[in-house]
């Protein structure tokens, strides 16, 4: 039987009189990918960072693995497996690529004194590093100023800095934003790849994209959840079509 890895329940976020976030309940199972979607501002990335830990709700609960973990600040829910890329890439410009995974890999281990301090990688880092570079197409970039990186390799690098310490669940914010149409088939194949095993929260805004890439697609509008179901379903349903895919 599959199990919930995440699950909010009356999620709500206000801004002053705007409900960012309005009464959001919704189970997210382990191993299945769900396609976040919805018009700008309709309060999708605001939901990500609740579930993140990034932002905190006003009302409601989340749970990873059945814990409760409202309470629970973006670091802890990180070192719990909940790992977070950004619309706009966070990385950092003027270290390598390697240095900027091993910052990553470190930074979400208990306990961890800084490589630049204890001058030493251990076995496991080595070989997370390696794979991480290989997964993500980066190997031939590792000592690449990660700042003077083509735009689809920093986001390559992105992914790759989410990935590195092994999450459980992935929450992804428009990962195909600004990639080049040429960049698009290799993008998705890695999203596809990472994704396997791994409970998936994805924000997109390329339809053909994320119909393809989720088993679930979640519709959000003004703050709520107006509809979710397979991607055959949410297609055909009438009031997604005209809210948000424009069609009569
Ligand atoms: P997009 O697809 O454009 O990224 P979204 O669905 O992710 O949009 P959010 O970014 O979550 O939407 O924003 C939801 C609403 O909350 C919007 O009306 C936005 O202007 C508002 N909002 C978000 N962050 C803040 C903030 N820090 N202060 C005030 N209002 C905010």
């Amino acid at each position: 039987m599959t199990q919930v890895a995440l699950k909010c329940e009356g999620v709500t976020v206000s801004y002053g009189a705007l409900r960012a976030v309005n009464d959001v309940s919704h189970d997210f199972q382990e191993g299945r990918v769900y396609g976040l979607i919805g018009p700008n501002g309709a309060g999708k990335t605001t939901l990500l960072n609740v579930l993140a830990g990034r932002q905190m709700r006003h009302r409601g609960r989340v749970f990873c693995g059945g814990q409760e973990i409202s309470q629970r600040p973006a670091y802890e829910r990180a070192r719990m497996g909940i790992g977070r890329s950004f619309q706009i890439i966070k990385i950092f410009g003027e270290m390598t690529v390697a240095e900027n995974l091993l910052i990553a890999a470190q930074s979400r281990r208990p306990g961890f004194q800084p490589f630049w301090i204890s001058r030493s990688f251990d076995k496991q880092f080595r070989e997370q590093l390696d794979a991480t570079l290989e997964l993500t197409g980066l190997a031939a970039h590792r000592d690449d100023i990660a700042g003077t990186l083509p735009y689809g390799l920093q986001r390559s690098l992105e992914l790759g800095v989410t990935l590195i310490p092994d999450p459980k669940i992935l929450l992804l914010d428009e990962p195909l934003a600004g990639i080049g149409h040429h960049e698009i088939q290799a993008a998705l194949e890695l999203i596809q790849k990472v994704s396997q095993g791994r409970t998936v929260l994805l924000i997109e805004h390329n339809m053909d994209a994320v119909m393809s890439l989720s088993h679930e697609i979640v519709v959000m509008s003004n703050g709520s959840v107006i509809a979710c179901g397979s991607p055959e379903a949410i297609r055909k349903n009438e009031s997604v079509r005209s809210i948000y895919l424009g069609e009569d």
